[in-house]
């Protein structure tokens, strides 16, 4: 439930309900400021996209949760916005995999750590690494306090899901050898570009999407699995993601010049 009622017929209801979504992620402080406009910069790749799932996005689900299923110790790191905004599938992607959930926080601050542990407990969670009071290590390459990792979770992964990331910890989980899987709307972003595999999708619909998959993929063989990882090209399905964008902008572009310019008078009278 958001704090504003928007009317069904609304163009932008989704996009604007899950605005209300963040901005109470950001009231509870599961959400840094600092998030609301990383998500803003979501919002903006969404519209370029068409807001909705492309095949490629589809094709990217389904390398991703092939190489989870396939890894020894995958690991979901979960921040404040992407807890806000897909609590209860988190929860039941984690389930799923047996990859542990790992709360790693940009702007750490022990009320925000508490409000992402509760909001997750309450989503159904039953253990959750990177909290305060777990064994850590550091990782080298990182100077904020992002460094930090959970001993029995990110440090001993193989294969780290770090969805709505930003691109210097990619990097330094790459350097450190990890294979490294991203849901983000921007095919640009260096996260994007640093990752194994990229799921150029929101989040909001990318989520139930992996959870479906986790389910039907759970029964394949190790060797179908491996095929569906191998066929996968990060570089070709990020190319694919930007030409999606292109076209899209570019059927904008044409309907524009076909469109008759209103007068304020006509908009006025339309919004009546
Ligand atoms: P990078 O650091 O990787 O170069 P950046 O600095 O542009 O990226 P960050 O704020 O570090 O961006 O990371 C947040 C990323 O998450 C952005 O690329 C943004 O487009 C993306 N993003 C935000 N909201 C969503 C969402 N709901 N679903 C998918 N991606 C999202
Ligand atoms: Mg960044």
């Amino acid at each position: 439930m958001g704090l504003i009622e928007i009317p069904d017929d609304h163009p932008r209801k989704v996009s604007l309900e899950t605005r209300e979504t963040i901005i109470e992620g950001h009231q509870k402080h599961i959400v840094a400021t600092a998030g609301l406009l990383a998500h803003g910069r979501g919002e903006a790749f969404d519209y370029l996209i068409g807001e909705r799932t492309t095949q490629q996005a589809k094709e990217a689900i389904q390398a991703a949760v092939a190489e989870i299923l396939l890894a020894d110790h995958p690991v979901i790191s979960v921040n404040g916005n992407v807890c806000s905004l897909v609590p209860r599938e988190l929860v039941q992607f984690s389930e799923l995999t047996k990859a542990p959930l790992e709360i790693n926080l940009f702007y750490y601050r022990k009320e925000r750590e508490d409000a992402i542990l509760k909001a997750l407990l309450d989503a159904g969670a039953k253990e959750i690494l990177g909290t305060h009071d777990r064994p850590s290590e550091t990782i080298p390459e990182l100077s904020s306090n992002r460094r930090k990792v959970d001993s029995d979770g990110i440090a001993i992964a193989d294969v780290v899901i770090v969805p709505l990331e930003d691109g210097d910890r990619t990097e330094a989980l790459r350097a450190v050898g990890k294979r490294v899987i991203t849901v983000d709307l921007n095919p640009m972003s260096r996260t994007s570009v640093f990752s194994n595999v990229t799921i150029v999708d929101n989040i909001i619909r990318a989520m139930p999407l992996m959870v479906e998959t986790a389910k039907r993929f759970r029964s394949l063989s190790e060797a179908q699995l491996i095929e569906i990882v191998d066929k996968f090209d990060n570089g070709r399905n990020l190319d694919a993601s930007l030409q999606i964008m292109i076209e899209h902008l570019q059927t904008e572009a044409k309907a524009a010049l076909q469109r008759k310019p209103r007068t304020v008078k006509e908009l006025k009278e339309a919004d009546q």
